[in-house]
């Protein structure tokens, strides 16, 4: 059905982003130079947006309300989807789903656990 223009944008689950036109004052100078520059301003402003709130906002659906902040990094719960993943804590290795995740280990030395990664800590073993 969807004729003309670019295809619609998709979230992370493959639901179409629902768009609305939203009025804006800026000074007249930054309209002009906009124009000059040929910068489609729909896609500027949501640009932005999502950059000066990055860790705030889904990239993929542009919610806020399913933003969560595990060890591993940033999810957004919605589209079940890592917007940034962080370093282990225990030996800086770069987390990475599926790959290496959060594990915890105890130290028996100092009876304490360690919170660390798959690399230096193994993966856990499944429980059935
Ligand atoms: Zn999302
Ligand atoms: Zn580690």
């Amino acid at each position: 059905m969807s004729g003309v223009g670019r295809p619609s944008e998709i979230d992370g689950n493959g639901n179409v982003i629902e768009k609305k036109v939203v009025n804006v004052n800026i000074p007249v100078k930054l309209i002009k130079f906009l124009k000059e520059k040929k910068i489609n301003r729909s896609q500027l402003f949501t640009e932005s947006v999502r950059k000066l709130y990055e860790g705030e906002l889904c990239p993929k659906c542009y919610g806020g309300d399913g933003i969560e902040n595990p060890i591993c990094g940033t999810r957004c719960d919605h589209c079940d989807y890592w917007i940034k993943m962080n370093r282990c804590q225990n030996c800086d290795s770069q987390y990475q789903e599926h790959y290496n995740m959060f594990n915890q280990g105890w130290d028996k030395e100092t009876d304490k656990p360690i919170f660390g990664c798959w690399d230096c800590l193994g993966k856990p073993k499944l429980q059935e």
